[in-house]
């Protein structure tokens, strides 16, 4: 029976992992959770899960209440909180926060020699040589909840030699059939319609500038240790490749399935000790009732920074996600424009130099400049265009 600490319960891979542990109920236990704001959620939390011994909400002003209502349970709140809760008994730790807000829990769980299933990619994106320093230097371990990663994780672990290349599979996101003009006018709304996956609203604008499709690229380079050059993308409409990995002689290793959040979270759960199936092929043609299209860099710029977050590393990965948190958030509130995302990272990758092997105060400090740099950038851009 394992002990889980899950971080981000009340979000969309917080929801489904709790649905995979209901259905295994002797393998996993539920000890602590943190919610952010949907606070009505704990309740129906706690009546599947009975063992609960510590929850971590986000606003301080509603703790008193629920110590109140449950005084059997620990609470506490704020990203402090984060790590008190995790501390509670827990073996492992399924991390389902969004954004930078995830890396110093991650952190803290593999110094704590604690298993961590991650779902939060901008842990690797923002810390990833931290991360794979915690890691080398103690016992904790690390296993990826991420549809592309827990394939190439699979098909790895069935074979590793003579890798010639990893490919990632996107969909393109909402917007993939609209040209860079057509992509002027859209709306947060129009973003939020994703093709293929039902996801968080931070994900799902991810997807639509492909910036998710970076960031995925930066993960698998901490994750899985190859250079840029040796992790492709490809564009496959119908999300049932789930990435592949091709040899030396030619031979490709796919991850075939519908798409479902609950495999790759059932999968690192489990250690990826579970039986799981890989496909081979000679040729992404073989599987004719699906559309493979070749990726075009022209068409998403965005993806080509992780290349420098990859070969300079540093802050780059701190700066490329914070001025996208910041840019996403404005987007989905209507502020700027759709292409202006992209506008914001790529002027905020210019504006800061680079630190070669941050530790985490640095990190954060250039989290928060890089936080104020977009959001003045954003200010400017509103005046002139009052
Ligand atoms: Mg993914």
């Amino acid at each position: 029976m394992k002990k889980i600490c899950l971080l981000g319960a009340s979000g969309s891979i917080g929801t489904q992992t709790l649905d995979v542990m209901r259905k295994h109920p002797s393998d996993f236990d539920l000890v602590s959770f943190s919610v952010g704001k949907q606070t009505r959620k704990i309740s129906s939390i706690l009546k599947h899960f009975k063992n609960v011994k510590a929850i971590c909400i986000k606003d301080k002003s509603k703790l008193s209440y629920y110590k109140k209502v449950y005084p059997s349970i620990s609470f506490y709140y704020g990203d402090e909180g984060l790590l008190k809760i995790m501390e509670v008994d827990a073996d492992m730790v399924v991390n389902a926060l969004v954004g930078f807000v995830g890396l110093k829990p991650t952190l803290h769980a593999l110094e704590k020699n604690k298993i961590v299933c991650l779902a939060n990619k901008e842990a690797l994106v923002v810390g990833g040589e931290l991360v794979n320093k915690v890691l080398k230097e103690g016992e904790g371990k690390l296993y990826p909840i991420d549809s592309e990663h827990s394939a190439i994780k699979k098909c790895l672990l069935v074979d590793d030699k003579n890798v010639s290349k990893i490919v990632l599979t996107a969909s393109g996101g909402a917007f993939r059939k609209l040209n860079r003009e057509q992509l002027k006018d859209v709306t947060p709304e129009d973003a939020l319609k994703h093709p293929t996956w039902k996801m968080g609203n931070k994900i799902t604008i991810d997807c639509a500038t492909m910036i998710n499709k970076a960031f995925e690229v930066i993960e698998a380079h901490y994750l899985f240790n190859y250079p840029y050059e040796k992790i492709g993308i490809t564009l496959h409409d119908e999300s049932m490749v789930h990435s592949y990995v091709i040899y030396n002689d030619g031979l490709l290793r796919l991850d075939v399935s519908k798409p479902d959040m609950r495999n790759p979270i059932k999968l690192a759960l489990y250690e990826f000790n579970i039986n799981f199936e890989t496909k081979t092929a000679r040729s992404l043609e073989q599987f004719d009732k699906w559309h493979f299209h070749e990726f075009n860099p022209g068409r998403y710029p965005i993806v080509s920074l992780a290349k420098k977050v990859i070969e300079e590393k540093g802050v780059y990965g701190a700066i490329f996600n914070a001025s996208n948190e910041v840019a996403v958030h404005a987007f989905l509130n209507h502020e700027i424009p759709f292409l202006m995302i992209e506008e914001i990272v790529f002027k905020a990758m210019d504006y800061f130099k680079n630190i070669k092997h941050p530790n985490y105060e640095e990190i954060a400090e250039i989290d928060s400049k890089t936080r104020q740099f977009s959001t003045k950038y954003i200010e400017n851009w509103r005046k002139s265009h009052a």
